[in-house]
């Protein structure tokens, strides 16, 4: 039978395995096996060729128990409802984990921004506020950028939103530029805390990062930032990068200056050139022989058919989804260290929380502050989640970090909901 690879199914189907394992209340589960609430929006823009056009953009709210809705905006061609809510439940589970007061939300436009011009993207954004009004809010559903959205973006829609409340709730969205009360820290804050992360499983491994290879595919906000990061945080090598277009191996390390030059001549990655450099296609990326790899681009990367084949130590995944239930048996199987998503990524959402606290107290904190701040939530989870795997292996059952990291999430989100009397 062909692996399952719809997100929503994938999600729900890893939910239900952590409450087979923990004992979840059948109640608890039914409501958690369910956005709460899902909106599908027609949303017709006035393009600057004259002509008005007509897209289809979601929210989902998830699940509100702990806290108002937090997630980010796509933009994306191939945008769906199912993508929207298996990432809004995969965001309660990041928030519940990394213990901070919200709940899960997501939402996209499907929409191609690579064949859009500027105003169309500004329109587009400030039309998708318009359709949610005060379904957004600093107390309600907190939006943020993701795949193909920027702060840029998030400044327009800022500007909208404000001019529908007459209120200046900088709160309401987060990923915001620094001149309209965006966080220092926030824009690096997802692969930052991906690289704690690293930090702290290298010394499970007894890695050195210093003498570590990795492989990054993604060249976005999350690959980027992985990629000067791994080098600058942790001074390990990246060997390999790609983006949607082609990837580039080169055992001698790769060079930042020389990736943006092929990015902007070839646009791509792929286009590197050094002596000792040359260009893989993104399925070998994934299969190389590195200490370290990072899936930092899109769902369903590693999969039944591909797990067997990834070459890794530790596999961290700063992507939502890379990698599929049947993948994460495997990898587990092989003894991979497979971090998953919603731990390795939440430093994106945790720097979202300290740029929100920052903007309902009206006190902003130098990038220190905000990354030992950092630091100190996502090494906590890191090290609940290691925490966890030991309780059950002390009670003789295995389990992989991704159902620890379920175990921690879903138990506080049914607590919450249990003392809110919903079951
Ligand atoms: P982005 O739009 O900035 O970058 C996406 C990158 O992926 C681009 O380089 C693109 O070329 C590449 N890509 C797209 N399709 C690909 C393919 N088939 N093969 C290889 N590369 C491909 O997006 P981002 O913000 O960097 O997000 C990347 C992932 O990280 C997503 O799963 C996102 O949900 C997750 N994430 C991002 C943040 C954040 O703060 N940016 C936070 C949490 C999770």
């Amino acid at each position: 039978m062909a692996e399952e690879l719809d997100p929503f199914k994938i999600a729900q189907e890893q939910l239900d395995e952590a409450a087979g394992i923990m004992k979840l209340d059948k109640q608890a589960h039914a409501i958690l096996r369910e956005p709460k609430r899902v909106l599908v929006m027609s949303i017709p823009v006035r393009m600057s060729n004259g002509r008005t056009q007509v897209f289809t953009g979601f929210r989902v709210r998830y699940n509100d128990a702990r806290g108002p809705a937090k997630g980010g905006i796509r933009f994306h061609p191939e945008e769906s409802l199912s993508t929207v809510k298996a990432l809004s439940a995969w965001m309660t589970w990041k928030c519940s984990l990394a213990d901070i007061p919200f709940g899960g939300g997501k939402g996209g436009v499907i929409c191609d921004t690579k064949k859009m011009n500027e105003k169309d993207i500004e329109a587009l954004s400030r039309a998708y506020v318009r359709a949610l009004g005060t379904d957004i809010g600093p107390e309600v559903d907190i939006p943020a950028p993701d795949v193909y959205t920027n702060p840029q973006i998030m400044a327009w829609m800022l500007d909208e939103y404000i001019n529908i409340v007459r209120k200046s709730q900088f709160g309401v969205i987060t990923g915001k530029p620094v001149e309209v009360w965006g966080s220092a820290g926030r824009m690096d804050s997802t692969a930052r805390g991906g690289m704690y992360v690293m930090r702290e499983a290298a010394k499970l491994l007894r890695l050195n990062p210093k003498k570590a290879t990795i492989a990054i595919q993604g060249f976005g906000n999350a690959g980027r930032f992985a990629y000067t990061l791994s080098k600058e945080v942790m001074g390990a090598k990246v060997v390999a990068i790609s983006d949607s277009e082609g990837a580039v191996y080169d055992q001698a390390g790769l060079d930042m200056a020389k990736l943006d030059e092929a990015k902007k001549k070839t646009g791509s990655v792929g286009g590197y050139k050094s002596k000792s450099a040359r260009s893989i296609t993104n399925d070998e990326l994934l299969e190389l022989k590195v200490d370290i790899l990072i899936p930092a681009a899109i769902e369903n990367q590693v999969r039944a058919d591909n797990a067997d084949k990834v070459n890794c130590k530790m596999l961290l995944e700063l992507a939502n989804g890379p990698v599929t239930p049947e993948a994460t048996k495997i990898l587990f199987e092989k003894k991979i260290l497979d971090l998953p998503d919603f731990l390795v990524n939440s430093g994106g959402v945790i720097g979202s929380h300290l740029e929100w606290v920052q903007n309902i107290t009206g006190d902003y904190w130098d990038t220190d502050v905000f990354y030992a701040k950092l630091d100190k939530k996502i090494t906590k989870s890191f090290n609940d989640t290691v925490a966890t795997q030991k309780e059950f292996a002390a009670r003789g059952e295995k389990i992989n970090p991704r159902m620890a990291a379920y175990i921690i999430a879903v138990d506080r989100v049914a607590k919450a909901m249990k003392a809110r009397g919903w079951y």
